[in-house]
């Protein structure tokens, strides 16, 4: 299970800059990465019912079945009584799903246009795309989408073990995989060759892609690949990445799934299943 598996519900990103709101969709009041919301044991995103007054403000991100979410910015439009600002880090994992979804989405596309309202170009105000999703400059012309960074997440096997990062004189708890962006004029496979090489020194083959994750909090697109050892096994670790990494066989790990991300899901994998995909 990872975050964007909703099933069955069904997430929406038809651009629909005219729908006007009904009191059943959700309005996120955002600001960075807070987003007012409800958590405890009730938690929960605010509705336009739980607004006293119209928000002319709101402007429509996506849908999740018939439920449409909105966002204003947080300097706009006043909390409702019982709501207040949470990082979408925390909502990430306390909300349920699909919420949790909706909210690392909505922190993605909100983060876009608060760093887009200027053009690159020609330094004018940008205004709202009618037909898509774009931000447009009125002076030049310019057209700018929502940031999506492609990131490879590799999990590289040998035999029985996988190589797995982890920071330093932390306990185990925290295991990752190499990962990195994907660098200009590079292909995923590359950037997995280059990436595994910088970060610990090592060769891999026979690279197969996994599986993928939209990943919000990055702005990213993760692209996960099993990737084998082709050579020595020696780690040679790159101290600025400040993490270190080493090899694990795979019945010495146990991690429980925490139904959100790709990388734990490649390694649940690796355990259960090899590097069978
Ligand atoms: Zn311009």
């Amino acid at each position: 299970m990872m975050i964007q598996e909703i099933s069955p519900s069904v997430f929406d990103n038809t651009y629909t800059p005219d729908r006007a709101p009904t009191p059943n969709d959700y309005l996120l009041i955002v600001n960075g990465p807070m987003i007012v919301s409800r958590t405890g044991n009730d938690p929960a995103l605010p509705t336009f019912a739980d607004f006293g007054a119209d928000v002319a403000a709101a402007f429509p991100l996506f849908a999740i079945d018939d439920r449409y979410f909105y966002f204003a910015p947080m300097d706009a439009v006043e909390s409702p009584a019982g709501f207040e600002p949470h990082h979408v880090g925390e909502l990430m994992h306390t909300m349920p799903s699909p919420l949790n979804f909706a909210a690392v989405t909505a922190y993605h596309l909100t983060g876009w246009y608060a760093d887009n309202r200027f053009c690159g170009r020609c330094g004018k105000e940008m205004e709202r795309g009618t037909t898509e999703r774009s931000l447009v400059c009125p002076h030049c012309k310019n057209t700018v989408y929502p940031k999506i960074s492609p990131v490879v997440i590799v999990c590289v096997t040998d035999g029985d073990r996988m190589l797995l990062t982890h920071y330093a004189g932390r306990d185990y708890t925290n295991y990752a995989l190499i990962a990195g962006f994907c660098e200009f004029g590079e292909s995923p496979e590359d950037s997995v060759r280059r990436e595994v090489m910088e970060e610990t020194g090592i060769r891999v083959k026979n690279i197969r892609y996994y599986g993928s994750q939209p990943w919000g909090l990055s702005s990213s697109m993760l692209l996960g690949f099993f990737a084998e050892l082709d050579g020595s096994d020696v780690v040679t670790v790159d101290r600025t990445e400040l993490s270190d990494a080493s090899w694990f066989r795979r019945d010495e790990v146990h991690l429980p799934d925490d139904r959100i991300s790709l990388t734990r899901d490649m390694i649940l994998h690796f355990i259960n299943h090899g590097n069978n995909i």
